[in-house]
């Protein structure tokens, strides 16, 4: 059995000697480089590009060379980085969920021991909308996420450069001299679309942009050491998931729980005067381990909330993409020492010494480990088990339209009961058909999308949102009858599936029919009555037709569920002076 993470760091600390006056206020620089394989860094021997300025972190630092995400989605892997809970516990298990305020993070236990804390952000999925700014009394996030109509649906802001994240980083350092200070920095350069252009991601383009991203952190790094802060500071590079560039026919990440996505980068560089530390750690760890980490390296006690470091010997990690989006079953993992099982309809297990790219499944001849890795799992999740309702989702348009701009896309309806759910390891044709559907509709051929669509439609009527991109293939064609048909089909099918009837209401907006888009929209509000989407769209058609009362009370509704919303703000204030 491996010591876990945090005996080891005392071991570290106890061999060092420090007292505990000379590690408190240490400074606390946080890097996490979105979507970064820690098979593509030199340090973990990546022969094909050179990334010196990465790899140099471990001069002087220490390599854990078998780090696990819990979750390979950008939201949900941060708020397992920060609060120190399992997606299952804390319900952020898709982008645009919101992040529950009663969570306890580092930055607020960080805060309450005297530092300053300041988040600079590369991506509106961590925009501060989303409640991961909790405990920071900087949140730079500079994503407007109201979408502009004149510039089309998919002109929000949704990145922003790693060069630009890490000098406003530096400022906020600048002006916290000689103070406690955590600084997180989170960078989204080697997310697609890649700065060459093409949505799909490929290892080519991926290792061009991971050549760009180790040249930031090259001049972050210098502007650390002339400045002092890096002699003086913790600073941890990791990531939040990996990308799959193919592997186990997946190209990107979310959809499966393989190395390939959950295997990342984990890099400590150690304060001037720690003392003598591993130059290299080889037992599991999560990044759900990482908080209680830098909490125990300054001898500060985690919150009780934190799950990190209770867990001595496993990793876990899940995906419930597939469930979501498909209804196919959700993928659990568990790992223990270079045992690595994942629970599925077809169970798989590897031995991941001997099977670093899972290629043979050791599940039918293993059959007691096999059982006992299953077992170990039902155990984990029993014993955080959280029967708290599911995280509140953000559907207004803008937070839709960088979703997708971002090639994420939205979710299905809700579970069928009773059906066994497919294994998404034998639906994946369907689910690359899919893919490349979806980027056909997004790169303007509607007509090779519909294409696509009624091919998957006609192998499974059921798929609920192949039928509803189908719908808006038919809108970019031209074709509004039969985008309106497969949306009332999607509706007959999947009873609870409001996003149709959305669009339904839009599409009568959009051509003035207001008294049919207000029957659309209310049987949106029917269907979902706490999505903000169908109470905002609901209450501006109430007001175009002069119901103002009607308007009022859907627009009041809608700005309840997502206070911070200048786009429903705007719109109730005008209203309410009308109504005057
Ligand atoms: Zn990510």
């Amino acid at each position: 059995m491996r010591t876990n993470i945090a005996s080891i760091l005392c071991g570290v600390i106890a061999a060092s000697g420090l007292t505990r006056a000379a590690q408190s206020g240490t400074p606390i620089i946080l890097i996490s480089i979105d979507t970064l394989r820690a098979d593509h860094l030199g340090i973990y021997s990546y022969r094909k590009i050179a990334t010196p300025h990465i790899d140099s972190f471990a001069d002087h630092g220490t390599v854990f060379s078998h780090v696990d995400s819990q979750i390979p989605l950008t939201l949900p892997s941060h708020t397992v980085l920060f609060t120190s809970t399992y997606p299952f516990q804390n319900h952020v298990e898709e982008n645009a969920e919101i992040v529950p305020s009663t969570l306890v993070t580092l930055a607020s236990v960080l805060r309450k021991h005297g530092y300053q804390t300041g988040a600079f952000i590369g991506s509106s999925l961590l925009a501060r909308r989303f409640g991961l700014d909790s405990g920071f009394d900087t949140y730079d996030s500079p994503f407007n996420l109201q979408s502009d109509e004149t510039l089309g649906p998919y002109s929000v802001r949704v990145r922003r450069d790693g060069a630009l994240v890490t000098r406003a980083a530096l400022n906020w350092l600048a002006s916290k001299r000689g103070q406690p200070a955590f600084a997180f920095i989170h960078l989204f350069d080697l997310h697609t679309p890649y700065s060459a252009g093409g949505l799909i991601p490929n290892t080519a383009g991926y290792d061009t942009e991971i050549k760009y991203v180790d040249q930031v952190i090259g001049h972050f790094q210098d502007a650390l050491k002339r400045s002092g802060w890096w002699d003086r500071s913790l600073v941890i590079l990791l990531s939040d998931h990996g990308e799959s560039l193919g592997d186990h026919g997946e190209t990107s990440h979310g959809y499966f729980i393989y190395q390939s996505t959950v295997h990342v980068p984990l890099i400590i560089h150690w304060p001037g005067g720690a003392g003598n530390h591993s130059a290299r750690v080889d037992e599991p760890l999560g990044l759900i381990d990482v908080a209680p980490t830098i909490l125990n390296f300054l001898q500060i006690a985690a919150p009780s909330s934190f799950a990190g470091s209770n867990l001595p010997s496993q990793t876990y990690s899940e995906s419930v993409y597939a469930h979501d989006a498909f209804h196919w079953a959700a993928l659990r993992r568990l790992c223990a020492g270079t045992l690595e099982y994942i629970d599925a309809p077809q169970p798989e297990l590897y031995d991941l010494a001997a099977d670093p790219s899972e290629l043979h499944n050791l599940a039918s001849k293993r059959p007691d480990e096999t059982r006992r890795l299953r077992e170990q799992l039902t155990k984990l999740r029993a014993a955080h088990a959280n029967n708290k309702p599911d995280a509140a989702k953000d559907t207004s348009p803008a937070a839709t339209a960088a979703l997708r701009s971002l090639g994420y896309l939205a979710g299905g309806g809700g579970s069928k009961k009773g059906t066994a759910e497919p294994d998404p390891k034998q639906r994946l044709p369907e689910y690359q058909a899919y893919e490349k559907a979806l980027t056909a509709l997004y790169s303007e051929q509607p007509a090779a999308a519909v294409a696509g669509f009624n091919r998957l439609l006609a192998a499974d009527a059921s798929n609920t949102l192949a039928r509803y991109y189908l719908g808006e293939a038919y809108v970019k064609l031209a074709r509004p009858n039969e985008a309106v048909r497969e949306w009332r089909v999607a509706i007959q099918h999947d009873h609870n599936y409001a996003p149709a009837a959305i669009a339904i209401g839009k599409l009568y907006f959009a051509q003035g029919l207001l008294d049919k888009a207000s029957a659309a929209f209310q049987e949106a509000v029917t269907l979902a009555p706490y999505d903000f989407e169908a109470q905002f769209e609901l209450g501006r058609t109430e007001e175009r037709l002069g119901h103002y009362d009607e308007a009022e009370r859907h627009l009041a509704l809608a700005c309840g569920f997502l206070p911070d919303s200048a786009e429903c703000q705007r719109e109730l204030s005008e209203l309410r002076r009308k109504m005057k």
